[in-house]
């Protein structure tokens, strides 16, 4: 240990290296115990200079936080001109070995004359430009060399960038920028932005969808507009703009960049639709709907989010659908076969009655009533729900849907009352709650009774 005020050795360690279990460990053990030593007695130390030994550094930097630690020069130079000898004997980087005096002298140039760690960063990478005969450099702490003109002798061997020679650069390509949580998690819950358009009607785009090939077409002019590829179809589905739902108006990249739990309901609801054979009507809408699932799923990240969710919702049994949990509203403890087996109190009827979205916990129970119901009406005539034709579709599909409990609900709430109603109901006001209603039993739920229609249908039919 020396002290570089008065240029003295201070202290020696000796350490054996099967004190420490291997050589590795010496230089370490030593410079602690040098550190100690010198505390103990009182020196109060502000800065170290030491040479690249890991565990030096991860040392000082994890136990003594409040020291100023430096690498000497020497060290460094030696570190940089061995990496350039390597380059120098390479034939596509030979250039380079050139340059090894130059760098390292730089290098304790840029040391000796700064006043800071930044402003030595900023002369030292700009050698990078210098190398390559550019003199101005894009850092306001060194903005140009100090050098005069560079003729004759100051003229060298200039190097060329050797990349931008092969690739096509596309200044304006611009990619998808997932949000992530601290553990590197996409994030499901809606952006800012997403929220607003969400929670104000009144922001959202209610004019007509437009067919797909003039969505295209405006794609391909943003794209090239900015500069972009326009072969890569990542980069042009992104340009897409929504044509259905309340984020309609926005690009397909905005809803992966601001609303991933929107666009995973998205592809469940319509892989549950394909799972189940319901054939959805056609229109620019879902043709929209059906471009964004591709771009979505072509993204790694979002087919890995899937997977993630498939595994966290194993699918029931059939055996087992009798001990499932309500998990909503006022009956929410009690199971499935008790809802059934209790069905004189209404509530039933209450829900059979009900419209609302596939693969939402009331749509399940609703499915498996109906399944009771079926069973019962034919082998016995007096069951308290009695099993009459479904009304026509239509003649509800202006009713809106019950909230509950569940937030694929409320999504499909909103994305439908978007098509249906230009008042719709905020999601912070709930809606009204029904009185519960005496068996009738004249109609249905008409998503159920009608199984070839579905919340999609529901959800196009204004396009
Ligand atoms: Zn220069």
């Amino acid at each position: 240990m020396m002290n570089l005020t008065s240029n003295k050795v201070i202290d020696i360690q000796l350490v054996q290296s099967n004190e420490v279990g291997n050589s590795v460990r010496m230089e370490k053990e030593g410079f602690v115990r040098s550190l100690t030593m010198l505390e103990e007695r009182g020196v109060n130390v502000e800065a170290i200079v030491t040479d690249r030994h890991t565990g030096v550094q991860t040392f000082l930097r994890e136990e003594r936080k409040e020291i100023s630690h430096y690498f000497d020069p020497w060290h460094m130079g030696k570190g940089i001109g061995k990496k350039v000898d390597e380059l120098g004997k390479r034939k596509s980087t030979q250039d380079a070995g050139q340059w090894r005096k130059s760098m390292v002298n730089h290098l304790y140039w840029s040391a000796s004359t700064s006043s800071s760690g930044q402003e030595a960063v900023a002369k030292w990478t700009s050698d990078a430009n210098h190398m390559q005969n550019v003199h101005t450099h894009d850092n306001a702490l060194f903005p140009r060399c100090l050098h005069g003109p560079l003729v004759g002798e100051g003229s060298r061997v200039w190097l060329k960038p050797k990349n931008m020679k092969k690739t096509v650069f596309y200044p304006g390509r611009v990619s998808v920028v997932f949000r992530k949580g601290p553990l590197g998690f996409l994030r499901q819950d809606p952006s800012d932005e997403a929220r607003r358009i969400k929670d104000d009607p009144s922001m959202r785009d209610r004019s007509a969808p437009v067919k797909e090939e003039t969505v295209r077409q405006n794609a391909l002019t943003v794209v090239r507009v900015r500069g972009g590829d326009v072969t890569d179809p990542k980069e042009l589905l992104g340009e897409y703009i929504l044509q259905f739902g309340k984020f309609k108006g926005k690009s397909f990249r905005w809803l992966l960049e601001n609303d991933v739990g929107y666009t995973l309901y998205l592809i469940q609801s319509h892989q549950r639709e394909e799972a189940a054979g319901t054939v959805v009507s056609e229109g620019h809408s879902k043709d929209s709907l059906m471009s964004f699932i591709r771009y979505a799923l072509s993204f790694q990240e979002i087919n890995s989010l899937l997977q993630h969710e498939a595994q966290k919702r194993p699918v029931p049994t059939p055996a087992a659908e009798d001990d499932q949990q309500v998990g909503f509203g006022a009956r929410a403890s009690s199971t499935w076969r008790e809802v059934w087996e209790s069905r004189a109190d209404g509530y039933a009827a209450f829900i059979l009655k009900k419209k609302c979205a596939p693969g939402t916990k009331m749509h399940k129970l609703q499915q498996y009533l109906q399944k009771r119901q079926e069973l019962s009406s034919s082998s016995v005539s007096s069951s308290p729900v009695p099993s009459t034709p479904a009304l026509p579709s239509s003649a509800s599909s202006a009713e809106p849907m019950e909230m509950e409990d569940d937030e694929e609900l409320e999504r499909a709430m909103l994305s439908i009352s978007t098509a249906t109603e230009p008042t719709d109901i905020p999601l912070s006001t709930p809606a009204p709650v029904p009185e519960l209603q005496k068996p009738s039993g004249l109609e249905r739920c008409s998503l159920v009774s009608c199984p070839r229609r579905s919340f999609l249908d529901t959800f196009w039919s204004f396009a």
